[in-house]
């Protein structure tokens, strides 16, 4: 049991947009009697390449108090409404697919039976994509400022759901100066070791000869993967043989619109893809790739010749698809690139820390800071069920049509995991379901994809054929053809409306 019912001191290692998230977690659920320290190294400094959020990143900021406006303003985030994939299909530049952040206000999403939606599924079984049916496409197509966004959003018929760009530095200062606003108190020191007592709880941290004691240690360390990596020595869960990107060369590019793009481009290129994250001052880019089957110089030669002239590379990261699979042990748990990292394709390493974080707070609120060893147990169970089921969404996105280069007919080669090659079987006779996925979602935890995320990215691969969404049409009750077949004719272009229930559809 781990007993922080009266703690004095609880400190995270790391001043990345991990650390500083858990340190005003911490300082928000702990007492005031409570030292809330944060150690940071200034040598090492922290990762920030352009990012992107997911959806519960407005959700983190509600639950630190942290008003949005602010957050954008003082940080220079930029509307995120989902992904554009380029190329992926072997088309080239022309291909593109669209994973968007679809919500609430999308007529086709409001018709849902047997588990699926009809009229998503007569999409697929016309041919049809799926993100034109989301209303506000049409202003991600154009271009949209970002004044223009918000009004849009606000007015609740987009069909979109926000989240951000950002730069992890402008991120981490900006919740730095927050955090220690709110008490804080920020060391900047190298920690040298964990100091265990027999029983494998960190008691202190030793730094420049100097000792701190701790009850309750966040080793948000990044890459160095100082705690639960180095010092507890836990296995890692390697994802490297169906994922095989392992080199980043991050770069900058200036902004090629006026108004910063409203999605994070992923485009395919000879032995991965680059991606690039518009930011209101500049566009975040890089190239992600294996080193297997291309060198550093040749990767910068590529990006080179995609863009028709020159860049700055940054430093090139090296990481290894995967996790811990215990990340929390005793009174110490690791978070973000600390916890595990895979490649950056749907933007999944700060989603999933935050929920890492979320559950934190969750286990340690409800127990009242008693926490049983079941309970932590559980927490690494639905860590790595959720790491699970982003492997396999990262999976399907390669389960795709490329094959003109060694790279892309590797890929097609790489095992599918055995959880994603029983999802394809399903997916090959029917569309996805909640009930595929919500074994990746732990007792208490929340989703990161949910069934219309895995359509987006599904449908447009071929993963569901038309020939699948018309078999389950046709199961619908007999009662229901009509509507669906009126559906199918607005798509044709020879009808105009459809209305089913009182609803109109379009
Ligand atoms: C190529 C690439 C692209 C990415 N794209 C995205 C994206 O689109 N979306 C997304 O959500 N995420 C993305 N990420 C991940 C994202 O950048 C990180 O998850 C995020 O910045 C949080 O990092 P962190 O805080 O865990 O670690 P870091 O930012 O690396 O911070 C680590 C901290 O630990 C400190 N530290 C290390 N060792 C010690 C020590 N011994 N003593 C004291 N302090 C120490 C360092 O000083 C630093 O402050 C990407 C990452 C990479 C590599």
């Amino acid at each position: 049991m781990l007993d922080l019912a009266t703690p004095k001191r609880v400190a995270i290692i790391g001043g990345g947009t991990a650390g500083w998230f858990a340190a005003l977690t911490l300082r928000r659920i702990f007492s005031p009697a409570v030292e809330v320290t944060l150690i940071e190294a200034p040598d090492i400094g922290i990762i920030g390449v352009g990012e992107g959020g997911l959806l519960n990143l407005v959700d983190a900021l509600n639950r630190n108090k942290i008003p949005v406006d602010e957050f954008v303003r003082e940080t220079g985030a930029a509307y995120k409404l989902g992904f554009v994939y380029e190329g992926w299909r072997g088309g080239g530049r022309e291909d593109c697919y669209y994973h968007l952040f679809g919500g609430p206000g999308i007529p086709e999403l409001e018709w849902r039976q047997s588990g699926f939606f009809p009229l998503l599924s007569a999409r697929i079984a016309a041919g049809q994509d799926l993100h034109s049916c989301v209303p506000g496409f049409e202003a991600i197509a154009r271009n949209a400022s970002q004044d223009e966004m918000r009004a849009l959003l606000a007015a609740g018929k987009s069909g979109l759901v926000a989240s951000y760009h950002f730069d992890s530095y402008r991120v981490a200062s900006y919740l730095k100066q927050v955090a220690i606003s709110r008490g804080v108190v920020h060391r900047k020191a190298r920690i040298d070791e964990l100091v265990l007592d027999r029983d494998g709880y960190t008691r202190s941290l030793q730094f420049e000869g100097q000792q701190l004691d701790v009850d309750f240690l966040i080793d948000a360390s990044g890459l160095a993967r100082i705690g639960i990596g180095n010092t507890y020595g836990r296995r890692w869960e390697s994802f490297s043989d169906c994922l095989l990107l392992d080199r980043a060369i991050p770069f900058h590019l200036p902004n090629p619109h006026k108004n910063p793009a409203l999605l994070t481009r992923a485009v395919s290129m000879k032995a991965g893809w680059m991606w690039q994250i518009p930011l209101i001052e500049r566009v975040g880019a890089g190239y992600v790739f294996s080193s297997k089957h291309i060198d550093e110089a040749t990767a910068v030669a590529e990006i080179e010749a995609y863009l028709g002239h020159s860049i700055a590379p940054m430093r090139t990261l090296r990481f290894e698809a995967g996790h811990y699979r215990t990340v929390w042990i005793n009174n110490v748990v690791a978070l973000g690139l600390a916890s595990g990292f895979v490649e950056p394709l749907e933007a999944t390493s700060i989603g999933q820390m935050l929920e890492q974080l979320r559950n934190i707070e969750r286990v340690l609120v409800d127990g009242n800071g008693i926490v049983s060893r079941q309970t932590i147990e559980d927490f690494n169970r639905s860590n790595a069920q959720c790491w699970a089921g982003i492997r396999d969404f990262l999976r399907m996105h390669y389960d795709c049509p490329r094959k003109d280069t060694q790279f892309w007919r590797d890929v097609a080669k790489a095992p599918f995991p055995e959880s994603y090659a029983e999802l394809k079987q399903c997916f090959q006779r029917r569309t996805p379901r909640i009930v595929d996925i919500e074994g990746y979602v732990g007792a208490g935890w929340q989703g990161i994809f949910h069934t219309v995320n895995w359509m987006f990215v599904a449908a447009p691969l071929g993963v569901v054929p038309a020939a699948a969404a018309r078999t389950e049409l046709r199961r619908l009750p007999p009662e229901t053809h009509a509507d669906i077949k009126a559906y199918l004719d607005l798509l044709a272009g020879t009808s105009t409306a459809v209305r089913r229930q009182g609803a109109s559809v379009h």
